[in-house]
């Protein structure tokens, strides 16, 4: 797996203390994290305008996306290995929030199809969302 700094270059950013601090929480968590979530894992000390600033420079260039799982904070999680760029997200795929654990995750292997829609729509970007319980929870061993 390439390093944080190399993920950085790949994405056009320059390597700074926060991204690297904030790349490092997204790549230890495997679900989708919200602004507290962020803020309760940092390792060093960051104000709250270099997060947001951070976070948004990740979403412009294709690191991350926004996840809408209907909890009261948006959530962003990384984007799949070399599937969005700096013009265009491409995640097209399902979203899960557990009932358990209350953790929201990228299904990256479930590619959802795009609705069919009645003429004169034009979609711009649809997401699936699935509700249940995780393998953690459900005690799965693979
Ligand atoms: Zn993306
Ligand atoms: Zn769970
Ligand atoms: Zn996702």
């Amino acid at each position: 797996m390439s390093n944080a700094n190399s993920i950085l270059k790949e994405h056009n950013l320059k390597s700074t203390e926060s991204r690297l601090t904030i790349l490092a929480i997204f790549k230890k968590n495997m679900h989708a994290l919200s602004y507290n979530d962020i803020e309760s894992l940092l390792t060093v000390k960051l104000d709250r305008v270099t997060v947001y600033r951070t976070l948004k420079s990740f979403e412009e260039n294709g690191l991350i996306h926004q996840i809408y799982d209907g909890s009261a904070q948006v959530k962003y999680a990384l984007c799949h290995t070399g599937s969005c760029s700096s013009d265009q997200h491409k995640d097209s795929h399902a979203h899960f929030r557990c009932d358990k654990c209350d953790k929201t995750f990228c299904l990256s292997d479930v590619i959802t199809p795009m609705a069919d829609l009645p003429e004169g729509y034009q979609s711009k970007s649809q997401s699936v969302f699935i509700q249940g319980i995780c393998k953690v929870c459900n005690h799965y061993k693979n």
